[in-house]
């Protein structure tokens, strides 16, 4: 499905309350991450996603705190229509694989859900990648992300995702024990999750050991 006409105004966000911006805000940010590390990764793309994953990380804990933070507001306008035409373009990648098999179990947002994989997906990523495929491009591609996130130029790839982790926490991002997820559940969504569409973008396939892990870190 594509719109015609897509109208992306910061104003119609103002109002949003803090949890809906939260939740929509790192489905936001996961929609650039994503694509980003992607196996289906351009060099097109790759310029929405860094331009957006600044101001996301700019914007994202701001628009939180202070809806009527317009800076903040036209932020994550901007990252959230730069994640839609990233992810349209080069793929998404574990979060969204695991968002489709919970999405059509669960009764939880879907930004939520790919809040609180988030870091689960990108520290097991950087493991994987840095066991099995070293001189992945997608390593340096989590360097860069940490590096644009935390602003420090010698940020590690793992100081990424645990900034990641920091700002779902400071965004009070809920588990998804609180859908109703629980370890009784793993098996069933890892083998729906490895059937998703988005998880054959993921920049390094995952074992199903590796996903049960994932799914485990996020409950
Ligand atoms: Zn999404």
């Amino acid at each position: 499905m594509l719109p015609r006409l897509a109208v992306v105004d910061p104003e119609l966000t103002y109002d949003l309350p803090p949890r809906i911006s939260a939740s929509t805000g790192l489905d936001a940010l996961t929609q650039l991450i994503e694509p980003y590390v992607s196996s289906r990764a351009n060099p097109m793309i790759d310029a929405l996603c860094l331009e957006g994953i600044r101001r996301a990380s700019h914007g994202l804990a701001r628009a939180y705190k202070d809806g009527s933070d317009t800076e903040a507001r036209l932020d994550m306008s901007l990252a959230s229509l730069f994640g839609g035409l990233a992810l349209a373009n080069a793929g998404l990648g574990a979060v969204h694989g695991f968002a489709a098999a919970i999405g059509g179990a669960f009764d939880a947002p879907h930004g939520a859900v790919c809040a609180a994989l988030l870091p689960s997906v990108m520290r097991m990523n950087i493991r994987a990648l840095r066991a099995r495929a070293p001189q992945s491009a997608a390593l340096a591609r989590y360097e860069e992300i940490a590096r644009v996130i935390t602003k420090s130029a010698d940020a590690s790839a793992e100081e990424g995702a645990d900034a990641v982790g920091q700002l779902c926490a400071e965004l009070q991002i809920p588990p998804l024990s609180a859908y109703g997820a629980g370890p009784e559940h793993i098996d069933a969504l890892v083998e729906a999750a490895s059937r998703a569409s988005s998880m054959k973008a993921n920049p390094i396939a995952l074992t199903p050991e590796e996903l049960r892990e994932v799914l485990a870190g996020a409950l």
